[in-house]
């Protein structure tokens, strides 16, 4: 590490739970965060911000007014610009010295496989059933960490599945139907714009967390949180035997 960076990441490395060496493990670590909108303004600004060396994001869809609202990593120049690439800008003027690959059209599952065979985590930040159950899937055929994370109305919710933890629970356990039908979301019902950044700040934390080894994390737990009444409830998942992914 150059003077530079010593000086960069000097508040981290006072932390005896990351030190030098932790700092290090973050520079040389590959995040995948799927979906540049609500959740992953703040995941990526904050792992971007840490020194995560290299961060791939997904979104195919463009910077749209409404999205402003909480979407914090957009602006108003970038409306009509493709997600992934006005989250690239952004990080990278937050932090030059990281690697940021934006990928900005939809991918099947395959192509995600394929990428994820690079990363070190994924950091799910998308808002629809589908694209959770497939990171899902490819972070257990994978052996990978995955945090998860969803925010609706006043509601949110985090929990984190690592893989590389023999017999660890999976998020089909904990919701087993793959039904559309129950997509909420946010251009129906609303978001509160700070909910967002608690959840994906969260999310954020929890990454670290992991990739370091840092203290208790949220695997095979559910974090629920209630913003409008502030309330915050931690459940246990229960692994599911008759779980099509991991059982
Ligand atoms: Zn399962």
């Amino acid at each position: 590490m150059q003077d530079k960076e010593l000086e960069r990441y000097s508040r981290h490395i006072l932390l005896p739970e990351i030190e030098f060496e932790g700092q290090k493990k973050l520079l040389q670590s590959h995040c995948l965060i799927v979906g540049a909108g609500g959740l992953g303004s703040p995941v990526a600004i904050y792992l971007a911000a840490s020194g995560v060396g290299k961060i791939t994001i997904c979104d195919f869809d463009n910077v749209d007014l409404s999205n402003l609202q909480r979407q914090i990593i957009h602006d108003e120049n970038k409306i009509g610009l493709n997600k992934a690439e006005s989250a690239k800008r952004a990080l990278n003027r937050i932090n030059s010295d990281i690697k940021v690959i934006p990928i900005k059209r939809q991918l099947d599952i395959d192509e995600v496989m394929s990428i994820a065979k690079d990363v070190d985590i994924i950091i799910d930040c998308s808002d629809n059933f589908k694209t959770r159950y497939a990171l899902n899937k490819i972070a257990f055929d994978l052996k990978l960490p995955l945090i998860s994370g969803a925010a609706i109305k006043f509601d949110g919710q985090v929990c984190v599945f690592d893989f590389r933890v023999h017999n660890s629970v999976c998020y089909n356990c904990l919701f087993p139907s793959e039904d559309d039908e129950q997509n909420l979301k946010c251009s129906d019902h609303g978001v509160f714009s700070p909910l967002v950044g608690l959840v994906g700040s969260i999310q954020a934390g929890e990454v670290i967390k992991v990739l370091l080894g840092i203290g208790t994390s949220l695997h095979g737990k559910l974090l629920l949180i209630n913003h409008r009444d502030i309330d915050f409830k931690t459940l246990k998942i229960k692994k599911d035997d008759l779980c099509d992914i991991c059982s």
